[in-house]
């Protein structure tokens, strides 16, 4: 259940975590404490003030001259302790715990490519603010795409390399950007691990053994990476930060963003959260100065962000989807020599089957939603259950054989684009054209060779790459965003329409950015292309402001299922009647409800929402809530769950 998460300290969270073997303790690694001056000291003039106290003095000046000195060291020149405090106590130094740097352990080693690239301005800003931190701090680095966001945390992990600490980086999906880790691996020549969900248990146990002995210097993961022991922490780093994957959905759920916060915290270290696209919890929190905002508003290298545009299609005819001034702007991209992607976040073939007699629709029987049409292979697939089902070749309604499917997704519309561009290459890139990890290596090694081609792909495509050819990028429907009823909906929309628009003329090629819609008025889609998206984001702040919805209010999430209706409903009435009577008068409870998708994977699910401005007086609640609801009987199979800070509400 999550309500672990409410009451359990960072530290016995991450205890838990670990895999048993360590849990029971290895040998651990010697830590040392290094002394060196405060960033601010100026040591003539701290030496003068100290006239008084020579030997204060004394210890000053050898602090001094070695930049940093080592607790044993001090100890055998015959200074003791009490010095040391009296320097600490003045501000005038500061102790910093590293780690025993094993013989035989390589130095960080930093790749001399490094020195050809000069930062530019921005870039140097941030860095000088992130060096100059001390302890805990928490940046937020917002930095167009492309605007070498990752030269910046390079620079940064040198520093604390260089001091014999270890940097942890956390990434949304290492398996879709295997350049990312690339980079760091040709940067440094130190021990670099990366931690995802393809290990197995040995290599998981061995990634961590190293992370906890500190010969990992550079660990990169995934969400559950935050978890990973370090023996000498210096900087953690969460690329991608708005990014939803950093939240575990289910079991335990988690906020990997707000865990490594916490941590960073704990252990009074830096952390910087990088996005082009930050969510708007962070975007507040930088507001109300709980984190430092570092700003890189320009490409790096001189390469010009695309303008995005709207192109109205309202009065268009469509073909697949496709209107006609599009598809010439494809045309005119090719024959150019270059690329172009188009995005559509949708897979399989279509998203639904109808009989043209009866207008009979095919539904999943263990959901409430529609089975989606795949052609490789050819079958039915629920989207939310995995389930797979043959397609009928008529209806079992009216036994008509004339079916049809509606919409289109990446496999109809790859052959569209095959059939009409017969000399190009389509790429499509998606999860069902990805399910091998090599598979997904050839398809962006074959974008990586440059030759003209259409890249054709969901989210996947939008995730931290760098393909340098593209120069057109098309979103074939933004609609689908502009009116979801959830409240993050616009935020998302948002945030993958300048994701997307962010793989457009990322080299010397100027790029361009076209967005169909059949709304090209609508006020999102007006502000978000006249607006840059900091502006547009302050916008719907002040939205969310106005509707007491996150970040201005918490939300908590009880969530009941069982494979019967009236199971699901008796649980989530006891559960109501608990938390009426434990509820505090200004926490405002909404339902219980059915969920959004009445029925999933074979149960009926209902919700009861909670919602306050105050976090505290929330947790209180939700812990005796959780506490008397295990107290419950539960019917059969019946199950339940918190989710708090839920990102969605479906
Ligand atoms: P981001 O992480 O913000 O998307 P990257 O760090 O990947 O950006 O940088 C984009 C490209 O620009 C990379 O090829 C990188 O090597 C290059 N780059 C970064 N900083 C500079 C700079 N100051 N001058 C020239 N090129 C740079
Ligand atoms: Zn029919
Ligand atoms: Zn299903």
């Amino acid at each position: 259940m999550g309500s672990e998460l409410l009451s359990t300290p960072i530290g016995e969270v991450l205890h838990a975590a670990l895999p048993s073997k360590l849990r029971r303790g290895e040998p651990s690694h010697q830590r040392q404490t290094q002394y060196r001056l405060q960033a601010h000291t100026v040591l003539e003039d701290a030496l003068q003030k100290l006239k008084r106290a020579p030997r204060q003095q004394a210890l000053l000046q050898s602090i001094g001259n070695a930049e940093t000195i080592s607790a044993s060291h001090i100890k055998e020149q015959g200074f003791d302790q009490t010095l040391v405090k009296k320097l600490i106590e003045q501000n005038l130094i500061v102790a910093e715990e590293t780690l025993q740097v094993e013989k035989n352990q390589p130095d960080p080693g930093i790749n001399s490519q490094r020195d050809e690239i000069k930062l530019n301005a921005s870039q140097q800003d941030a860095l000088a603010s992130i060096r100059a931190a001390q302890g805990f701090c928490c940046f937020l680095l917002h930095g167009v795409t492309g605007s070498g966001k990752t030269e910046v945390y390079m620079r940064a992990m040198e520093t604390h390399l260089e001091a014999g600490k270890q940097c942890l980086v956390l990434v949304p999906e290492i398996g879709l950007t295997p350049q990312t880790v690339a980079r760091f691996k040709e940067r440094f020549s130190c021990s670099v691990v990366s931690l995802h969900s393809g290990l197995t248990d040995v290599e998981r146990l061995k990634a961590w053994r190293h992370a906890n002995n500190g010969r990992a210097r550079i660990v990169i993961g995934t969400r559950s990476a935050v978890f990973t022991p370090l023996s000498a922490p210096g900087l953690i780093i969460i690329d991608e930060e708005h990014d939803a994957s950093f939240k575990q959905q289910d079991g335990f759920r988690y906020s990997a963003r707000d865990m490594a916060i916490k941590r960073a915290q704990s252990e009074n270290i830096t952390i910087i959260l990088g996005s082009a696209t930050p969510s708007l919890e962070s975007l507040n929190n930088a507001k109300d100065n709980k984190y430092q905002l570092l700003q890189l508003p320009q490409r790096a290298g001189g390469a010009k962000q695309s303008p995005l545009n709207v192109l109205d299609i309202a009065e268009a005819p469509l073909d697949q989807g496709f209107s006609e001034q599009l598809l010439i702007k494809i045309e005119t991209h090719l024959e150019a020599g270059n690329q172009v992607l188009v995005f559509i976040n949708r897979r399989g073939y279509a998203p639904m089957l109808q009989c043209n007699a009866c207008s009979w629709v095919c539904e999943c029987t263990n959901c409430f939603a529609q089975l989606t049409v795949h052609s490789q292979p050819p079958k039915l697939r629920c989207h939310h259950c995995e389930s797979v089902l043959p397609l009928p070749n008529h209806c079992p309604n009216c036994q008509s054989t004339e079916l049809y499917t509606l919409g289109a997704g990446t496999q109809k519309i790859e052959q569209f684009l095959s059939a009409k561009f017969d000399r190009t290459p389509v790429i499509r890139i998606d999860r069902d054209s990805t399910r091998s990890k090599k598979r997904l290596h050839e398809l962006l090694d074959n974008i990586h060779q440059g030759q003209p081609a259409i890249l054709l792909g969901t989210q996947m495509l939008a995730k931290g790459h760098h393909f340098p050819a593209v120069t057109l990028v098309a979103i074939l429907d933004a609609d689908i965003g502009l009116f979801s009823a959830d409240f993050r909906g616009q935020e998302q929309m948002a945030q993958t329409i300048v994701q997307v628009a962010g793989r457009a003329g990322r080299a010397d090629k100027p790029g361009e950015v076209v967005i169909q819609s059949r709304h090209a008025s609508h006020p999102a889609l007006s502000s978000l292309t006249a607006l840059n998206y900091e502006d547009y984001a302050q916008q719907l702040l002040m939205e969310r402001q106005s509707s007491q919805m996150p970040p201005f209010t918490h939300l908590a999430l009880i969530n009941v299922e069982a494979p019967k209706r009236t199971n699901a409903e008796q649980l989530v009435k006891s559960v109501a009647n608990v938390a009426a009577r434990l509820r505090p008068s200004q926490l405002e409870s909404i339902g219980p409800v059915p969920a959004p998708m009445e029925k999933r994977a074979g149960r009926y699910r209902m919700q009861i929402l909670f919602k306050s401005d105050k976090r505290l007086l929330l947790q209180r609640f939700l812990q005796q809530l959780c506490a008397e609801i295990d107290e419950l009987k539960i019917p059969a199979n019946a199950r339940w769950s918190l989710d708090v800070d839920p990102l969605d509400l479906i």
